[in-house]
Parts: C-alpha cells; sequence; structure tokens
C-alpha cells in the first residue's frame, strides 16, 4: 500500500488519469503542475560535524527538500575531521543519523599520504574521492601534486572508484595577479581559465594512463571544454558537471564588492557562460549540481567587500532547480532536459540505481513542479543556515510546490532521510 501522485491533465492538454490498484491515496496534480523525479545533488558541502556553525544537515537537508532535491552526496572537506579515512566517514554518519529530512551520502576525500586509506573508505561504503589540485580554503584538506594525483588515480582504477576533482592549477594561480580589494575583474583575473585548462588536461591524461574513472567538478572555464568533448571521444572515461551560478550570472553584471558572488572557480564573462550551454546542449557536461557551500556572512567579509579575504562559496542548494530552469526555458530547453542534467545524470554519475528517474523499481522521490509561476528570492524564505545569496531580489521560473522522498511528503516533521553507501543505494 502506497500513495500514488498522478496527473490529471498532460501539458499537452490531454486528458490522463493515472491510478494504482491499492494505493493508499491519490494525489491529483494542479494544472499548471508537471511530476519531475526528485533532483540528485551530487555537489553540497554540508560541514557538519566540526563546521555546523557554517551549515549542518537539518537545515541543508531541509532547504534541498523545499528545492525539489532529494538526494545529496555530501563533500569531504569543510567537515572536521574531513572525510579521508573511514573512522571520518562514520563520525559523518554519526552526525547525520535522525536529522536528514532526504537521502544522504557521501563522498570521501584524498590528501596527501592518504592513497592506503582509500580502501578502507570505499569499502565503507563512500562514492568516490575528491581531490584539489590548489589550495582548497581549509588547512586540513591540502592538495594533491602531480605524482599524488597519479597514485590516486592508480588506486581509484584499482578499486573501481571514481576521483572527483576540483580542477585548478596550483602553479597556473600562483603566477597569476593576486586579488586585490574590491574589483570583481582583480579576482577574475587571479583565477584565470588557464588554471582550469591546465588542471584538467592533467586530469585526462591521468585518467587515459591509469584506466581511472575521473569527474571534472564545477567546470567554469569554457576554454576547457573541447579538451573533455576530445577525451570523451578518444574513449577516456571522463564527466563533467558545472553549476547554476555559472549558467546564471556574468561577470560583467557582478558589482564590486559584492563578495556574496565570489566562489572558485569563478564567475566568468558572459560569452564564457553561453559556452557552458553550448556544451551541456551537446552533452558534453553531464549534470548540474549546486555546489552549495556555505560560510557564516562575516566570513563574505561584506563590510569591506575584499574579494582576496572572503570565503569562496555559494549556498543555493534549495534555488538550483528554479535558477537553473529560469535561464534554460528562454534558451528552448525542455523539462526533459532539467531531469536528465539535475536528476538522472548526477544519479547515474554517483552510480545510484534507484534515483533520478520516475520509473518502476526506482524510489518515489517525486517532485511537483510549476514551471510557468513565478517567486522573487527573499532570503528569509531560505532554509539555508546562512541566507546570504547572489539571487536576493530576482525573479525565478519555476517554483516547487510539493516533494516526495519514497512517497512521503518532505520536508516533514520525523526526518525521513536514510543514509547512502556506494552499492547499497537507491
Ligand atoms: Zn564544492
Amino acid at each position: 500500500m502506497g500513495r500514488w501522485v498522478g496527473a490529471r491533465s498532460s501539458r499537452s492538454g490531454r486528458a490522463r488519469e493515472d491510478t494504482a490498484g491499492g494505493a493508499a491515496e491519490t494525489i491529483v496534480l494542479g494544472d499548471d503542475e508537471v511530476l519531475l523525479p526528485g533532483l540528485v545533488d551530487t555537489h553540497v558541502h554540508v560541514n557538519e560535524p566540526g563546521r555546523t556553525d557554517w551549515e549542518g544537515f537539518a537545515s541543508a537537508t531541509r532547504a534541498a527538500a523545499a528545492g525539489g532535491i532529494t538526494t545529496i552526496i555530501d563533500m569531504p572537506l569543510n567537515s572536521i575531521p574531513p572525510t579521508t579515512d573511514a573512522g571520518a566517514l562514520r563520525a559523518k554518519r554519526e552526525s547525520a543519523a535522525g536529522q536528514i529530512q532526504v537521502d544522504v551520502g557521501f563522498w570521501g576525500g584524498a590528501v596527501p599520504g592518504s592513497t592506503g586509506r582509500l580502501r578502507e573508505l570505499h569499502e565503507e561504503g563512500a562514492f568516490g574521492f575528491k581531490v584539489f589540485l590548489a589550495d582548497s580554503g581549509v588547512p586540513e584538506f591540502p592538495p594533491l601534486d602531480p605524482p599524488g594525483l597519479e597514485s590516486v588515480m592508480a588506486e581509484a582504477a584499482a578499486l573501481g572508484s571514481l576521483v572527483i576533482v576540483h580542477a585548478e592549477d596550483a602553479a597556473v594561480l600562483g603566477a597569476a595577479p593576486r586579488s586585490a580589494g574590491r574589483g570583481y575583474g582583480s579576482f577574475l583575473r587571479s583565477r584565470p581559465a588557464a588554471a582550469e585548462v591546465t588542471a584538467i588536461a592533467r586530469v585526462i591524461e591521468l585518467a587515459r594512463r591509469t584506466g581511472a574513472r575521473a569527474h571534472v567538478l564545477h567546470l567554469s572555464a569554457a576554454d576547457a571544454i573541447g579538451l573533455v568533448a576530445a577525451a570523451r571521444r578518444d574513449g577516456a572515461r571522463v564527466t563533467a558537471e558545472t553549476c547554476p551560478h555559472y549558467l546564471a550570472l556574468a561577470a560583467e553584471d557582478i558589482p564590486d564588492g559584492a563578495t556574496q558572488f565570489k566562489c572558485c572557480p569563478p564567475i566568468r564573462e558572459r560569452a564564457n557562460r553561453e559556452q557552458l550551454w553550448q556544451a551541456l546542449r551537446d552533452g558534453i557536461i553531464d549534470c548540474v549540481v549546486s555546489d552549495h557551500s556555505p560560510c557564516p556572512a562575516a566570513l563574505k567579509r561584506l563590510d569591506a567587500g575584499d574579494f582576496g579575504a572572503a570565503w569562496g562559496g555559494i549556498s543555493s542548494v534549495q534555488l538550483a532547480l528554479p535558477v537553473v530552469w529560469t535561464q534554460a526555458r528562454p534558451r528552448g530547453h525542455s523539462l526533459q532536459d532539467i531531469a536528465r542534467w539535475m536528476a538522472a545524470g548526477p544519479a547515474d554519475l554517483a552510480g545510484l540505481a534507484g534515483k533520478g528517474r520516475i520509473a518502476p523499481g526506482c524510489d518515489a522521490d517525486l517532485v511537483a513542479f510549476a514551471p510557468e509561476d513565478s517567486f522573487t528570492v527573499a532570503p528569509e524564505g531560505l532554509h539555508h543556515r546562512h541566507r546570504l545569496t547572489p539571487y536576493a531580489g530576482q525573479r525565478l521560473h519555476g517554483v516547487v510546490r510539493r516533494t516526495w522522498l519514497r512517497g512521503a511528503p518532505v520536508p516533514g516533521a520525523r526526518p525521513a532521510g536514510r543514509l547512502l553507501a556506494r552499492g547499497a543505494a537507491g
């Protein structure tokens, strides 16, 4: 006996009534609502335990549910300890248990000297290993040098796991001018596209040499798209994601001192943004995920507006769907595209067989979405622990009316999320 969610009228106007024998309850969507699969966001920084004042499992998963996201995979850094061994992964699970509104899985992390701990992380259920090739922003998660990256990729290949890469090259960043003061242009010059291109070229070369699966996180630099496309044509096991802010925002529009727009890699120019849309259209970028990376407002240094000093990260797990839909719609994309980029694509990346699709055998993770409705972003309506957002005041298209996790409405009074582990999920 379960809950059945049906659509009485499709968008084409063709009358349709779906029923399921034996369901305890029938829910009929409104005429302006469509049913989407619950979204899967494989790039969320929850920060608990250790930096729970930045973001925690209760607030992050409530925001996700309100935004139509029913599964998140948590990043291994910004929590303390970082998720770089099996004990740290167990600590994450213990922190999350009993307070999650959506299903939660965990990426492991690889730092210098930790290759020997990847197997235990893998066996404990980590979905793959995140690495940095430049400063991560927190001292307890240092970057890998090129030999370190090769050793991690070789071990991941042996385990049949996946390496997910923050692809900015330390040497290129080190040679760039430093970000100084309030000017966004100065910050942008400090994180040139060449840093991404160099790092991604190295990852592709090592994916070929070691046979490892590699995934490029938060691709921002359009200059690297051709490299990814060529590698895939040649059979390298390389995938890529981008994020709502790279698809929606543009450097030319960012006011000086507006550090709520700071993230790494940075939001680039309008022309670059259009090339990212083309790469999505061409299927070179597989996923759109939030990179929800919050911090207390004080760390954004809005008083001084200094881009060099501010924490780099944008909180957007609750807004990812309407932000992307608002941009996708006028570019001629459909909700099927959204479902592929934000549900099936990330589910496939993480190997979540029962997630990201409305299909027999999959979890009944569902979203009632009103694509033609709109709203103005009011920070007080966000469930993120910290509500500073670059989208404040923006008019967005697409309203998440209701979200269900395994057929039950979320967020709910009793947190119904489950902990997911690689291989056992879905
Ligand atoms: Zn991130």
